[in-house]
């Protein structure tokens, strides 16, 4: 058994989904678990809807519903066109889920008020729609699919937004509903990202979410592989939308490529790799425009060669920088700060600190408000949010004898306000203005894979 994962743009329109079915075909021998995200931009469209439902805003969401519905409606008659039965019946599936979602669209809009429950609800449409129409589109091109509801598998925590998985009911959930849906059919289809709580209200596993999925259904069903089809010929050495001369790797171990989505490849979700490891499953991260590619093969460790791999980023970062001349010689001072952070589930990136100061980084989308209010009660707090942060990643880099300093020297005109090295024995990271992130990623990368970087100091 295998996971096959499609992402937004190997799912866009007609040519995609068909380039996706044929792939899926070509795989039939290794029984695929097809997992599918939205269409591409339908999660976004979904938040605005969202959005104007929270606001009242009744107008504004209803036109954006019959965006939604003409898409899919659309996609569907593309799709199994040749088979007006067929064509009838799915057309009508996607104008009942629309139908269902616009009511509860407009409950909420009276009501004037959205919950993160509700949200999750409105946002998992995206899946749901995509999934029931690839099912047909699958079962119209001869391949016998079932389908799974990814809400009876997928079980989280009640933080409805970005639920924690509940492994021990996964991994009964997972076999037994794939075994079902297996009951004579060539393929199996779900939906990524969205999730149910263990009381069976609607969760999401936060925005990406959909390879997070691929990789705990592929843990819990013992799959042998688990592969990722995306927009980019695998992992590169660099955001290929961000750096000109990026190229592709062939493979890299689990914890690189966990450190490098932790630290901003959105290439893959950051949790993926969790799931896969317990197994030891291989990950492939695979172009589904070019599906003869090799890809990137995600392994265990001892696979891999020592060496820098890649250099990711996250733009939207905070800067904190907390001062207190109570933290000289006090015990407990980190503990109590950190205490904070934990309290309200505020993660923390990077660290460094000195005498009577604490400068640490978190992901810019946390909402910081309660921690600074706790902190400004026994430290000075100062927040900066123009600032990005700059990772380099490899197996064993804080081995290499002059990797940070050469770095540091080919970014001679830039500012460097935080290094955090050592704490992992795979990544090196920094903090830079916002304004030259672009050109210090380029030129790190240019010093690490075009140029000089070759005749580093090993
Ligand atoms: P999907 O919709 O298939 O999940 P995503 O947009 O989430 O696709 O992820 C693919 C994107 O990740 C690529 O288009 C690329 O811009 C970005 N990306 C960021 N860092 C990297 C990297 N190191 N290697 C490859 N892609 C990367
Ligand atoms: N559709 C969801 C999102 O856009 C999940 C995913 O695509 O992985 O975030
Ligand atoms: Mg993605």
């Amino acid at each position: 058994m295998i996971v096959m994962k499609f992402g937004g743009t190997s799912v866009a329109n007609y040519e995609a989904i068909s380039r996706t079915v044929s792939i899926v075909h070509s795989k039939l021998a290794e029984k695929p678990i097809v997992v599918v995200s939205a269409l591409s931009k339908v999660t976004d469209l979904l938040y605005k809807i969202a959005d104007n439902a929270a606001e009242g805003n009744r107008a504004a969401a209803d036109e954006k519903l019959e965006e939604l519905r003409l898409r899919h409606a659309g996609l569907a008659s593309e799709l199994l066109a040749g088979d007006s039965e067929l064509c009838a019946e799915a057309v009508g599936k996607v104008n009942e889920i629309c139908g269902t979602l616009a009511s509860f669209v407009g409950a909420v809009c009276s009501l004037g008020e959205l919950t993160d429950r509700s949200k999750a609800k409105i946002i998992s449409h995206g899946e749901w729609l995509s999934s029931t129409i690839i099912c047909y589109a699958m079962n119209h091109r001869g391949i016998k699919t079932g389908f799974i509801d990814a809400r009876k598998m997928i079980v989280t925590s009640p933080e409805y937004m970005k639920g924690e998985p509940v492994i021990e009911e996964i991994v009964k959930r997972v076999p037994e509903e794939v075994s079902k849906a297996y009951q004579g059919a060539d393929a199996v289809i779900t939906q990524g990202f969205i999730a149910s709580t263990v009381k069976g209200e609607p969760a999401v596993l936060g925005r990406g979410g959909s390879d997070y999925s691929a990789s705990l259904i592929g843990m819990a069903a013992d799959a042998s592989r688990i592969e990722i089809w995306t927009d980019v010929d695998g992992v590169r050495t660099a955001d290929p939308r961000r750096v000109a001369n990026t190229r592709n790797i062939s493979k890299i171990s689990f914890e690189e490529a966990a450190e490098m989505a932790h630290f901003g490849a959105k290439v893959l979700h950051p949790l993926t790799i969790e799931p896969a490891v317990m197994k030891n499953i291989p990950v492939y991260v695979l172009n589904s425009m070019k599906p003869e590619g090799e890809g990137t093969a995600i392994l265990q460790s001892d696979q891999i060669e020592d060496g820098v791999k890649s250099v990711s980023f996250k733009e939207n970062i905070l800067l904190l920088n907390i001062f207190s001349t109570k933290m000289i010689n006090v015990s407990g001072f980190l503990n109590k700060v950190f205490g904070i952070f934990a309290e309200n589930k505020v993660s923390v990136d990077l660290i460094s600190t000195s005498e009577a100061n604490i400068s640490l980084t978190v992901d810019g989308s946390q909402n910081l408000d309660s921690v600074v209010r706790e902190l400004s009660e026994f430290a000075e707090v100062d927040v900066d949010n123009d600032k990005s942060q700059v990772s380099i990643i490899g197996k064993n880099i804080v081995n290499l004898r002059g990797l940070l300093r050469q770095t540091m020297a080919s970014l001679k005109d830039c500012n460097i306000y935080m290094i955090s090295q050592g704490a992992s024995f795979v990544n090196i990271s920094f903090v830079v203005d916002r304004a030259s992130l672009t050109e210090v990623v380029q030129e790190v990368h240019r010093y690490l894979f075009e140029s000089c970087g070759n005749d580093r100091e090993a």
